[in-house]
């Protein structure tokens, strides 16, 4: 018999690897990572470990990955609803921002969003935000896997005054944090009608001499693109080829405006594609045609957005989304089915973000990074397949555990790295600042 650190018993896991959920297996982890998923039968004969667990009535599934966040602003949730994306950004997000962001606010606000993506199933996430350090250093005390843009516009913020400020401090983050764990630098040029050529070249300089990912808010609504037209003569797309930007290391966010030219340079360029589709649909800005991208062969991972356009960060509800957003464009129900929809909230995520040869599915060398999900409820019985309830029943308030690099982040519905209580009390003191009067619930 082998000793091994911990073995995870299920009555359901979804490996991401496999077509279908494997019954009674169990998931063996030593130093991490995941050593073999193999039945609990041949588990139990194999292996001693100093943990052993049962989820009887669970799903396991790979942690989930939100490709696409900003969650220094989860104080602005609900400050600002139903407005169309250029009002709700000039007249209320930025001066909500220039009035309050800062080191401190971006920390506290990182935790509370943490705290509420742990709550709902996910590992990872792919921030774009100011203030990185701050984003960073809460990673580590919640123990998420954390992508970290440098944000770059040609305008001042809380953060910086110009391009250059932006990629000085943003290249003292990547110094600081290149050999993290947890952390993986990014570079986040904010969109094409805020960044201008030259900075879009140095974008593209720095990502080469460093590898960094590019992520990009691209083609999100029809006024981005008619604006391009009458500022640049051309659509963004063409212009961001034009600049060299489109290659698999661009990871291009919302793409709801896409004809057939666009589609066309898409297909030979291969960037990934972050679909947001509760934002899209809250603001209004249209849909991101996920299956003619898939069908040319293009990744397409998912993300929520911020909590200020979506208004959380559930990526269940996401997947759900994304799936009845797909039939109901298409008028065709067999567009993206349930499983596609979870292949795009985990491994397609890894994949985007370059990190698939690690996480994003739970096989033999990757890292234990892995969620439970009790399926034995009202709203989830009866049982016939696991993934389509999750997709289409379940519910974020069913995950119960949450594990990264085989370290248990939430157990049973409690969160182990974080103080609930005491994250809500400055959630409450934070809207108190920034509404100018006393939270009505306390
Ligand atoms: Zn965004």
């Amino acid at each position: 018999m082998q000793s091994v650190d911990q073995i995870i018993h299920a009555k359901w896991i979804i490996t991401g690897e496999k077509q279908e959920p494997l019954t009674q297996h169990a998931l063996v982890i030593e130093n991490g990572m995941i050593k073999e998923v193999i039945s609990s039968e041949l588990a139990k004969q194999r292996y001693t470990a100093k943990k052993s667990e049962e989820y009887l009535n669970h799903a396991i599934m790979p942690g989930i990955i939100n490709s696409h966040t900003h969650i220094g602003m989860n104080y602005f949730r609900g400050l600002a609803d139903d407005l169309a994306l250029m009002n709700w950004l000039n007249n209320h997000i930025w001066p909500a921002e220039k009035q309050w962001v800062n080191h401190e606010f971006v920390r506290d606000a990182s935790l509370f969003a943490m705290a509420e993506m742990i709550r709902s199933g996910a590992t990872c996430f792919n921030d774009m935000y100011f203030f990185l350090q701050a984003t960073a250093e809460a990673a580590e005390i919640a123990g998420m896997r954390a992508h970290i843009g440098i944000t770059v516009l040609e305008f001042p913020t809380n953060w910086g005054q110009n391009p250059d400020e932006y990629f000085k401090k943003g290249l003292e983050f990547y110094e600081q944090y290149k050999n993290h764990k947890l952390v993986t630098t990014t570079l986040a040029p904010h969109a094409p009608y805020t960044v201008s050529d030259a900075t879009f070249k140095r974008v593209k300089e720095i990502s080469e001499k460093y590898n960094l990912k590019i992520n990009l808010h691209l083609h999100e609504t029809a006024d981005e693109v008619n604006q391009s037209l009458t500022q640049y003569k051309m659509r963004p797309i063409r212009r961001m080829n034009e600049l060299g930007l489109l290659s698999p290391q661009l990871i291009a966010i919302h793409m709801t405006q896409i004809n057939d030219e666009d589609l066309e340079i898409l297909a030979a360029t291969k960037p990934n594609v972050v679909h947001c589709p509760e934002s899209n649909m809250k603001l209004a800005s249209g849909i991101c045609p996920v299956e003619k991208l898939i069908a040319r062969g293009i990744n397409v991972a998912l993300g929520t957005d911020s909590v200020a356009s979506n208004n959380d960060l559930d990526m269940i509800s996401e997947m759900r989304s994304a799936a009845f957003v797909a039939k109901f464009s298409t008028l065709n129900p067999e567009s993206l089915t349930a499983q596609q929809a979870m292949t795009l909230a985990t491994i397609n995520g890894a994949k985007a973000l370059g990190i698939d040869h690690f996480t994003g599915s739970l096989t033999a060398g990757k890292a234990a990074d892995f969620i439970a999900i009790n399926l034995d409820e009202i709203e989830t019985l009866p049982l016939y397949h696991p993934v389509s309830q999750i997709v289409y029943s379940g519910s974020r308030n069913q995950v119960t555990d949450v594990w990264v690099a085989g370290k248990q982040l939430m157990k049973n519905r409690k969160l182990l790295t974080l103080d609930e209580n005491e994250l809500k009390a400055k959630a409450r003191a934070w809207s108190e600042k920034i509404s100018g009067k006393a939270c009505v619930v306390s």
